[in-house]
């Protein structure tokens, strides 16, 4: 059984990441397990029509190597799937990382034997790996999530996630699709494909807020700048609360007329970008300033879309704006005034069943070619249940998070020492533009198993107190905010029956988040048990 220092679960964005600073920094003897085919974690999953970046791509990567920044130029403001996909192949090639990551191999099991102090894991194609540190790079949307609908068994067609979408090109070309579902890859994929199909009919439980992305080449003199600006723009997004280049002024909704606060929406959206709840600091915060942004895009969205009926179900939000995921689109509502797209409220006209043939809702028979499900992921938790996870005394992590996912700062977790988390439950991750979040991870981890190897320590653990300490911290921040106020989302795990109702991300923001995580390192994580 070969053994290593450390193995990590997963070669995307974190995984490519902490190989190189456990390899090449702490000179570990270092594995990382990926069960694609190729290293690029979301970006080699999410193939499908439209799949891009919501956040600027300047932002969008690691900023922990000069070099690598200045020698990468992102063309477009938001990049496309395949392009974020080359650039992570550029950083690998030049770590040189591929030489030391597993491809096609899905980790089934991770054991921890106590006496031996050691990660017994287990991939699906029977191989075994001793470790002394597991490190979960597993992503926190990674879980492709397909609804259990009636009769799916059933349907003669092909259907598809977004989350694994096929490399080869799926056939679209002139035929009647169904899309189920309008979160961030519904809004992208549906302009795309609304383009070649015959009939698109598209399916939605509850609408989204969807601002204009208004992506664009960059100009010559805009890479320059950011190229220039190296320095700064990594300070910057450090301190920002979600790690985009855009912080919350202090002005409020309230201190302007509606002219004059219109104004300022207009120009945010004509703009287009993840910034346009900055447009005041307490959007995000307080529900009636909320309202004045949600009437705006409503106002919008009734301008668009041609079709009274259909932009009022485009309209009929159960939701503060923001409290889900926020979402960027190029041409998403534009799509609807296409003769060949097909809006289904499913509010009115829920899906009783999927057919042979297609979908039986309450009030129709529907025969598709083929079926796409844009239906999200069991976020957060899910990559990390599917590990199953045993720790100390035999418990499995799936027992240990039944009523809520216990962790200290999302990073590690009581009775499983030595496993750390990247962007885990508990952390801000999907709160954040995640790069930034990773890249502050990793280097965490770093420092903590540098401190446990210099130290001579066997093990590290996250104490009970901790753990419990900081899941009541998350309830105190999230009964706060706006977030508790959205009737469904999966930010608390509505979208998964029998997934604990809890906020999981930490949202108290990046830049306190990590004072926190400083803290605990600088006082030698006296939190943690130490062994
Ligand atoms: C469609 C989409 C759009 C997004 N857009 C943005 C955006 O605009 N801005 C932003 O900040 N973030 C965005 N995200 C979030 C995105 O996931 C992160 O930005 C980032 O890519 C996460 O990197 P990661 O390496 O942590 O995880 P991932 O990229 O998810 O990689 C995890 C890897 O772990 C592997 N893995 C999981 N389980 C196992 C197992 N059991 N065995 C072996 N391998 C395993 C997976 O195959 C995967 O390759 C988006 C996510 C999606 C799905």
């Amino acid at each position: 059984m070969l053994q290593f220092d450390t193995i990590i679960i997963g070669a995307g964005i974190s995984g490519l990441y902490q190989l190189h600073k456990c390899r090449d920094e702490l000179n570990l003897k270092t594995l990382v397990i990926e069960e694609g085919s190729d290293i690029g974690g979301t970006w080699y999953w999410n193939r499908y029509p439209g799949a891009r970046c919501d956040s600027e791509s300047h932002t969008y990567g690691y900023t922990f190597s000069k070099k690598i920044y200045k020698n990468w130029i992102w063309k477009e403001k938001y990049p496309k799937q395949n392009t974020i996909l080359k650039y992570l192949k550029f950083v690998e090639k030049k770590l040189d990382l591929k030489k030391d990551i597993l491809f096609n191999n899905k980790i089934i099991s991770a054991r921890y034997l106590e006496r031996k102090n050691l990660w017994k894991i287990e991939t699906n194609k029977n191989k075994v790996f001793l470790t002394k540190y597991l490190i979960c790079a597993v992503g926190s949307l990674s879980s492709a999530n397909i609804p259990k609908i009636k009769g799916l068994n059933a349907y003669k067609g092909k259907y598809y996630h977004t989350g694994r979408w096929p490399k080869k090109k799926v056939n679209l070309k002139d035929q009647v699709i169904a899309q189920i579902g309008t979160g961030s890859s519904g809004i992208q994929v549906a302009p795309e494909i609304a383009k070649v199909v015959k009939k698109l009919v598209i399916f939605q439980r509850t609408p989204n807020y969807s601002i204009p992305a208004r992506n664009k080449k960059l100009t010559k003199e805009i890479i320059n700048n950011y190229l220039k600006n190296y320095e700064k723009i990594k300070k910057l997004i450090k301190k920002t609360p979600g790690g985009h280049t855009f912080s919350f002024p202090n002005r409020s909704v309230f201190d302007f007329s509606k002219i004059e606060r219109d104004k300022i929406f207009e120009k945010a959206w004509l703009k287009g970008s993840l910034a346009f709840r900055a447009c005041f600091g307490d959007i995000t915060k307080n529900l009636k300033a909320n309202q004045k942004a949600s009437n705006f895009i409503k106002e919008k969205i009734l301008k668009i879309v041609k079709d009274k009926k259909i932009a009022k179900i485009l309209t009929n939000f159960d939701h503060p704006f923001t409290s889900k995921r926020p979402t960027l689109n190029t041409n998403y509502y534009e799509t609807f005034n296409k003769k060949n797209v097909q809006l289904v409220d499913l509010k009115t006209n829920p899906i009783i069943k999927i057919t042979k043939k297609g979908i039986k809702t309450k009030n129709k028979d529907f025969n598709f070619d083929k079926i796409i499900f844009a239906t999200g992921y069991d976020a957060l938790t899910g990559p990390l249940l599917s590990l199953n996870l045993v720790g100390k005394k035999q418990i499995k992590l799936k027992d240990y998070w039944s009523k809520i996912p216990k962790s200290y700062l999302g990073l590690m977790i009581p009775k499983f020492p030595n496993l750390f988390i990247i962007q885990g439950p508990g952390s801000p991750s999907v709160l954040t533009n995640v790069p930034v979040q990773i890249e502050q991870h990793v280097e965490w981890i770093t420092h903590c198993i540098s401190f446990i190897e210099l130290n001579k320590k066997r093990s590290i653990e996250a104490s009970l107190s901790s753990a419990k300490n900081w899941s009541n911290e998350i309830k105190k921040l999230a009964d706060a905010s706006l977030f508790m106020k959205a009737k469904s989302s999966w930010y608390k795990g509505d979208n998964i029956p029998g997934k604990p109702k809890v906020f999981i991300p930490y949202p108290g923001g990046l830049p306190r988040y990590r004072n926190i995580c400083n803290k605990v390192e600088k006082n030698q994580y006296k939190e943690f048990l130490i062994k």
